[in-house]
């Protein structure tokens, strides 16, 4: 497995694509919007100065990553000799359900169809494809190039083949693979985004305010980051479409979004993204 194809150049996208290109892998960066590929590539160009201030890679091997990455608006184009394609496009199941059914369509049959989804199944997703045993989860965690974890999900149609070619692949990209069964938010989201949640409706019922409810989980908890600057870090909008997806997938109401997560999606308080959320930030 040397092609690889990203389909989505937005937060994933780009350090997916980043971190297969160093690892010497040959990728095509999808993304209907041409910005967006801008974006991603000056995104990929700042993150590899910073590996180059910490001595992780050599000033000479900037170039030749970037050299890796080449950008396409056309999703058949981008794909169609490609022996694995990641799909990083948004967290919504229409949108995933159409890039599944086209890059099923211009892929060869041994292709690997992978999802970066948060919380989408991926039973469902392979169903919009001829060739469900080779549709597999790639969860990969925020920012890729630094987070170790991948989340490797088995929908119920996922060959043991492909299972194993993908957490051998993981490896060589130096992350850590952990395989979990299809459910709705798989394993991290289903334990971190009741946690987000609680702690907006706190915030929200001004049991205290966001930097000392951040602060009481990172020294009570030691966790790195609070949940509400977690919640900024993700994206509260992708935080929201995820915990909708739980409470219809498991029709069970203590996933429900708080009011305040709602309201401050429907104000484009996205959180870092948008420059305000729980906190805000400079552009
Ligand atoms: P994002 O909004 O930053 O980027 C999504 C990109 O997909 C955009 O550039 C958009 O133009 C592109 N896109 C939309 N429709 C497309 C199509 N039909 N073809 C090609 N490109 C298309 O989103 P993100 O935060 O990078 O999330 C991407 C995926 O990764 C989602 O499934 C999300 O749940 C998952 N994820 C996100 C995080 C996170 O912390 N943000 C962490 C793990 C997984």
């Amino acid at each position: 497995m040397k092609k690889i194809a990203v389909i989505g150049a937005g937060t994933m996208g780009n350090g997916i694509a980043h971190v297969f290109a160093q690892n010497g892998f040959d990728v095509n960066l999808i993304d209907t919007q041409s910005a967006a590929l801008d974006r991603a590539l000056q995104t990929i160009a700042k993150n590899l100065d910073r590996q180059v201030a910490k001595s992780i890679i050599q000033a000479a091997d900037k170039e030749t990553i970037l050299a890796k990455i080449i950008c396409f608006t056309n999703l058949k184009e981008g794909v169609h000799d490609r022996d694995l394609v990641i799909e990083a496009a948004t967290e919504n199941s229409k949108i995933k359900n159409a890039i599944f059914a086209e890059m099923d369509q211009y892929t060869s049959p041994t292709c690997i169809l992978a999802s970066n989804t948060s919380s989408i199944s991926i039973t469902q997703l392979a169903e919009a494809t001829q060739k469900p045993a080779n549709v597999i989860g790639m969860h990969f965690m925020n920012p890729v190039p630094v987070m170790k974890l991948v989340e490797i999900i088995n929908g119920k149609a996922t060959s043991s083949e492909v299972t194993d070619s993908i957490v051998a692949l993981t490896t060589t990209i130096g992350k850590i693979p952990c395989v979990v069964k299809d459910a709705p938010g798989f394993i991290a989201n289903r334990i971190l985004m009741p946690m987000i949640n609680e702690a907006i409706l706190a915030f929200e019922e001004g049991i205290s305010d966001a930097a000392t409810i951040d602060q009481i989980m990172k020294l009570g908890m030691a966790h790195p980051m609070g949940p509400l600057q977690l919640a900024d870090y993700i994206g509260l909008d992708v935080c929201k479409n995820i915990l909708e997806i739980m409470e219809a997938g498991f029709q069970n109401s203590k996933y429900k979004p708080a009011a305040l997560l709602t309201k401050m999606v429907e104000e484009g308080k996205l959180g870092i993204k948008t420059g305000e959320g729980f906190y805000s930030y400079q552009k």
